[in-house]
C-alpha cells in the first residue's frame, strides 16, 4: 500500500518567500482534505519556522532554507532547515517570551505557536552549523 508522499522545497532566505513557502506546504497537505483550522495551524507553524530561519539563522542575510514535507497516512511531518548561525541554548530559546532580538520587536512566541499548533515539535541546532525544526501533525 502506498500511502506516503513527500516533497522538498528550497528557497532563498528572503522574507518575501515566506508566504510562498507557507502556500506550497498548504497546497501539498490539501490532499489529506484538512479542515480550515488544521491548514491554518500548519501555515502558522511553517511561517514561524521560516521567519526564524530568515531573521535569526541568517540574520536577514543571504542563505538557503529547505522545507521538507512528508505525508504518511494521515500524519504530516515537516522539517525546516537552515545552515545559519545555530542556537546556543535550545531549551531557553523554546521558552515562551524568550527572544534574542527584542530590538526587532520580536515577541519570543514563535516556538510557543509551533508547539501549540502542531502535535510534536523538536529542534536540532548547532552553533555555526544551523538549525533544523521538525514538526508533526495528524490530520483528522
Ligand atoms: P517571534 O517569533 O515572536 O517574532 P522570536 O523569533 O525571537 O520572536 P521564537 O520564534 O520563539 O521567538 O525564537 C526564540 C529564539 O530562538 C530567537 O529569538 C532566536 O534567538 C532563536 N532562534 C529561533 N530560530 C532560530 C534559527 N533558525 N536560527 C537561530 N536562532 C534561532
Ligand atoms: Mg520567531
Amino acid at each position: 500500500m502506498n500511502n506516503t508522499n513527500e516533497m522538498l522545497l528550497e528557497i532563498q532566505s528572503l522574507s518575501r518567500n515566506e508566504g510562498f513557502a507557507r502556500m506550497v506546504i498548504a497546497g501539498f497537505v490539501a490532499q489529506l482534505d484538512p479542515t480550515i483550522e488544521e491548514i491554518a495551524d500548519i501555515k502558522t507553524a511553517v511561517s514561524e519556522a521560516v521567519t526564524n530561519a530568515i531573521i535569526h539563522g541568517y540574520n536577514s542575510g543571504d542563505g538557503k532554507i529547505q522545507i521538507y514535507c512528508r505525508i504518511i497516512g494521515r500524519d504530516v511531518f515537516i522539517e525546516v532547515r537552515d545552515t545559519g548561525e545555530g542556537i546556543e541554548n535550545i531549551e531557553k530559546a523554546m521558552e515562551p517570551l524568550y527572544t534574542t532580538r527584542p530590538e526587532l520587536e520580536r515577541s519570543g512566541m514563535g516556538f510557543a505557536f509551533m508547539e501549540a499548533f502542531m502535535d510534536e515539535l523538536s529542534v536540532d541546532s548547532k552553533l555555526g552549523e544551523g538549525t533544523t525544526i521538525k514538526m508533526q501533525k495528524r490530520i483528522h
